[in-house]
């Protein structure tokens, strides 16, 4: 094979759909079907020595291979040096790469502004001996608190207050220091930034969003370049045993196929609904990492290839948010962001994040834009005052 081609017959010079199309597929086989089905295995043939690579089911499936080597492939296009695990879920992704990195009298520095488990998880770090400071996401803070850390953990945009921070600034202070760096890259997904190519070690994040798009799995991965860390982060996968589903696995590669077509979609109609909301005089601290005048814009502009698919901003009151969010016709009021399907949802509800009781977090669908701002627009009206 010339170097010049990735695993999936790819040129290493095509685009980012092709390979989305491509990412991770086996070289034909005639009879073959393009993407093999679902390996469901608890166990395989194995006489003699068990060298691998499959052996039993908690350690290895050649599923998850085909979806790992689809995620590599964008994360980090055309590195050979670079693996990638896929988890039960963005959780399991996220604690495996923490506990198995860390340990007693270590020290971490979290995003103060992050996914909204992340309290739970300083908790545990702490019941098991290490320290956690936090920092906002805006304005690079996390900086200050890097002094004495094993590692950065960076969640950019973060949810769902969408701030933005200087990823390379912060990876090489954080390198200059002797720490490791990972970046929850979640909300941007692989084809709208690469942390990898920002300088830090592992790019981790929940394909339960965008990824793969439907609403209907969850699933995390690890990517980071093969050697130890990498090692023990699939040591823990093996011993937690927080493993993904093949059936999981296979819908999740089948989802990459379209993640170009979606994410293109979803960030021009979410550049829409926000340009749409900023001339409403109820609508107050709209975020929007594609909009020039947002404050995240520039940095983000200088490291993101897409912006997203996630609005958020702010109705006077938690009873206008709710009556908004009732009136809504094509956007369903849940949780969660990223899917082909519009969803919003006061975040407040909630508790745990520091938003106000009229924040909105709204994803942007695949439906046609006219038609989601003709209806953000009108259930605004209908929600007045
Ligand atoms: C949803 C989410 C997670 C957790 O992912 P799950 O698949 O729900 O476990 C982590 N980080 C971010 C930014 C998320 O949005």
């Amino acid at each position: 094979m010339s170097d010049s081609v990735t695993p999936g017959g790819v040129p290493g010079d095509a685009g980012e759909g092709t390979r989305a199309v491509r990412a991770g597929l086996p070289e034909p086989v005639k009879y073959e079907p393009t993407l093999p089905g679902p390996v469901f295995a608890a166990h395989y043939h194995l006489p003699g020595e068990p060298t691998g690579p499959y052996t039993y089911g908690r350690d290895e499936n050649p599923t998850w291979t085909r979806l790992e080597r689809a995620i590599g492939e964008l994360e980090a296009p055309g590195r050979d040096d670079v693996e990638t695990l896929a988890f039960a879920s963005g959780m399991a992704a996220i604690s495996a790469l923490l506990f198995s990195q860390l340990r007693s009298g270590d020290t971490v520095v979290l995003p103060g502004d992050g996914y909204q488990a992340l309290p739970l998880v300083r908790a545990q770090l702490e019941a098991y001996g290490i320290e956690v400071r936090t920092a906002p996401t805006g304005g690079d803070a996390q900086l200050d608190a890097l002094d004495g850390a094993r590692l950065l953990w960076i969640e950019s945009p973060s949810n769902p207050g969408l701030d933005v921070c200087d990823i390379r600034r912060l990876a090489d202070a954080a390198h200059a220091r002797g720490a490791l760096v990972a970046v929850d890259n979640t909300l941007a997904t692989p084809l709208g930034q690469r942390p990898l190519a920002l300088g830090a070690d592992f790019s981790v994040a929940s394909g339960t969003k965008q990824l793969t798009g439907h609403g209907d799995i969850l699933l995390g991965y690890v990517t980071g370049r093969a050697g130890e860390a990498m090692t023990a982060v699939r040591r823990w996968r093996k011993i937690v045993g927080a493993i993904p589903g093949p059936m999981e696995a296979w819908l999740a590669h089948r989802s990459i196929a379209t993640l170009q077509l979606r994410v293109d979609r979803q960030a021009a109609s979410a550049l829409a609904v926000a340009e749409a909301l900023r001339s409403r005089p109820e609508v107050t601290g709209l975020r929007y990492p594609g909009l020039r005048d947002d404050p995240a814009h520039e940095v983000a502009a200088r490291q993101m290839r897409r912006f997203g698919c996630v609005v958020s901003f702010t109705l006077p009151t938690r009873a206008r948010a709710e009556r908004f969010l009732e009136a809504l016709r094509l956007v369903d009021d849940a949780t969660s962001f990223g899917g082909v399907r519009s969803t919003a949802e006061r975040r407040g509800r909630w508790g745990g994040d520091a938003v106000p009781e009229g924040f909105v977090r709204l994803s942007v669908g695949a439906e046609d834009p006219e038609d989601l701002v003709a209806d953000v627009l009108r259930a605004l009206g209908e929600s007045a005052p």
